[in-house]
């Protein structure tokens, strides 16, 4: 398995500086350090009011939320974020639809800061399905490191997978 899957699609010399901070032993602290306010997001009720209180700041004037919730079924890359590069419709058309949102549990436990940004990856689809600039340009809009923290969060996912073997 290739330990940068998560950062398909990325330059070359960001992907060589990974290289030598995993090689280094030194993700894990570069993370902990830079990302150290713990998400006190609990339960699905608090998500909700979390979730909420974001769209009221940002996104007033979009369609209504319905259910929130932690889903452990969810694969980060797969349904959450997509890839880098390629455009996921499915993903965005459905959560159009039923005007929900699905955040991976891997989110619950994960610094705050990462919370923030699905949670802000996720309010920009009830306005764009697809990853494209305008929807880029949403997450932005309500976060301004939105692309750091993105990258970031790649980061911590390939540093979960190498603690995992
Ligand atoms: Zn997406």
């Amino acid at each position: 398995m290739d330990a940068l899957k998560y950062l398909a699609g990325y330059p070359e010399h960001l992907l060589s500086r990974v290289r030598q901070m995993i090689d280094q032993d030194r993700l894990g602290a570069m993370l902990a350090d830079k990302y150290d306010r713990p998400n006190t997001v609990r339960n699905d009720a608090q998500l909700y009011d979390y979730v909420q209180a974001l769209k009221e700041r940002h996104l007033r004037k979009s369609v209504p939320l319905g259910k929130v919730l932690y889903d452990s079924r969810l694969q980060v890359m797969k349904h959450a974020l997509g890839t880098h590069t390629a455009i996921s419709r499915v993903h965005g058309g459905r959560l159009k639809a039923s005007r929900e949102i699905r955040i991976a549990t891997v989110f619950r436990d994960a610094p705050a800061d990462f919370l923030e940004m699905i949670v802000v990856h996720e309010l920009a689809h009830l306005k764009e399905a697809d990853h494209n600039k305008a929807f880029y340009q949403l997450c932005t809009h309500m976060t301004s490191d939105y692309h750091q923290l993105e990258f970031d969060l790649r980061l911590y996912l390939t540093h979960l997978d190498l603690a995992k073997r």
